[in-house]
């Protein structure tokens, strides 16, 4: 057994991060500046987005895109119950209805065949969630979003970097005329860390104007720039708008990740790989959709798997686990790991399981079956770019030690031969 604690997450930090921040500090410029300008640009230049604002979160990116397409009270966003807390809050923020969809058993994304039923009158937006930074289905989704007028938001808080076929998430849609943002997180555990932080993406003029005012105080463009030898002291305030702005601190951590963000993700890969090949072992654990870009053909889904050509950003490995065949459950498992110095995560208890979203709207648990039951099984194992080979060993052994131990007696092929028999 290990003899030290091993994080479920951890920043990959070097020296770069330090030297950015330092400079930041040494000039004096600590919130939003120069870096921050910089950040965005680069980060528009990765994901193929003519524009990136950055902000402190990726909450605030929500927030900002659902203002942009005008969202009103009393209107209906379409997302799933199977996300953080965030992608929902920011719908309530109007008085508005998150409408629930169900997801699809292999991958936790969005189910597209179950959002044209969930569509009415006031439905205006779409917010696909690519869970673990394996992208839902934009196809269908576009498709549909054409078809009934309605915006797609991306919450790309695992997606970053993501490709769905050859896109960049954070790229346009293949229909442009669909009002449409992408939404990063940079949260401390996130795929790039900047300690709090998040990045909207567009390519429409109109949305990304409106966000860059609302994101600080409502304020003509630029703001930013009145302490600068360049600024002036004159603005105007034409909206109510937030205190949402990325810092220079931050953003030159932004930079810092950036520089590493396809090294960090192939080091990810790398871990999915090597947990897939050593999981595979066991039919009492199931591993994550996108497998079958490494290891052969996709073990569980259909033959119309159409994961083959998207890059996974590796964000998460939600392993899960086929509970009949073990005499532990879930959190039994997850204490287990514990005992043994691995720390785990659950993602995520859905949201209609929550006391807010269930008692607003009288939600059973039964309601979304598939996230209901698939929560149950789930079980997120440490996937970051600072784990040692030895980490990856000792989560593997940690697991298959226990599976093994708390594995349901199988009778052999004998005896069942006998019971058949009888
Ligand atoms: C982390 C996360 C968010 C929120 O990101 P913040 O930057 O912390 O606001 C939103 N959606 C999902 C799915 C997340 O995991």
């Amino acid at each position: 057994m290990r003899n030290s604690f091993l994080p479920f997450a951890l920043p990959d930090i070097g020296a770069n991060e330090y030297a950015h921040i330092q400079e930041s500090l040494e000039s004096g410029w600590i919130t939003t500046g120069p870096k921050a300008r910089q950040f965005e640009t680069l980060f528009a230049d990765s994901v193929n987005a003519k524009h990136a604002i950055a902000v402190n979160s990726c909450t605030a990116a929500m927030h900002l895109a659902l203002e942009a397409i005008d969202l009103q009270e009393g209107d209906e966003v379409i997302t799933t119950p199977y996300t953080f807390a965030a992608t929902a809050e920011v719908v309530r923020y109007f008085n508005a209805k998150p409408v629930l969809v169900d997801i699809q058993p292999h991958d936790f994304n969005i189910d597209p065949t179950l959002i044209e039923e969930a569509i009415t009158p006031k439905t205006k937006a779409i917010i696909p969630v690519h869970i673990a930074g394996l992208p839902a289905d934009l196809d269908t989704i576009t498709s549909i979003a054409a078809n009934y007028n309605l915006a797609i938001i991306e919450d790309a808080a695992h997606a970053f970097p993501t490709k769905y076929k050859e896109r960049m998430i954070g790229a346009p849609l293949m229909d442009e005329s669909i009002p449409h943002a992408v939404c990063f997180s940079f949260y401390a555990t996130k795929t790039l860390a900047t300690g709090e932080g998040g990045m909207l993406c567009t390519n429409q003029d109109n949305i990304a104007e409106r966000c860059r005012i609302m994101a600080l105080h409502g304020i003509s463009k630029d703001a930013w720039k009145r302490y600068s030898a360049e600024g002036s002291w004159y603005y105007e305030i034409v909206a109510p708008g937030y205190k949402y702005n990325m810092t220079d601190i931050a953003a030159g951590m932004g930079l810092a990740q950036l520089a590493k963000a396809e090294r960090m993700r192939q080091r990810r890969h790398e871990i999915a790989a090597t947990y897939n090949s050593a999981f595979q072992q066991t039919t009492a654990l199931q591993i994550p959709c996108g497998a079958e870009n490494m290891v052969g053909n996709c073990v569980y889904c259909d033959e119309d798997c159409q994961h083959q050509p998207h890059q996974h950003a590796w964000h998460l490995y939600m392993l899960r686990l086929n509970l009949d065949e073990l005499v532990i459950d879930r959190a039994q498992l997850i204490e287990e790991l514990k005992t043994q110095n691995i720390g785990t995560s659950v993602h995520f208890i859905p949201l209609h399981l929550h006391p807010y979203y269930r008692d607003l709207y009288g939600y059973t648990p039964q309601d979304f079956p598939i996230a209901y039951r698939e929560f149950q099984r789930e079980l997120s194992l440490p996937i970051y770019s600072k784990m040692s080979d030895q980490d990856v060993q000792d989560v593997i052994s940690a697991v298959m030690d226990l599976i093994q131990q708390f594995s349901k007696p199988q009778p052999s092929t004998k005896n069942r031969a006998k019971v058949i028999a009888i």
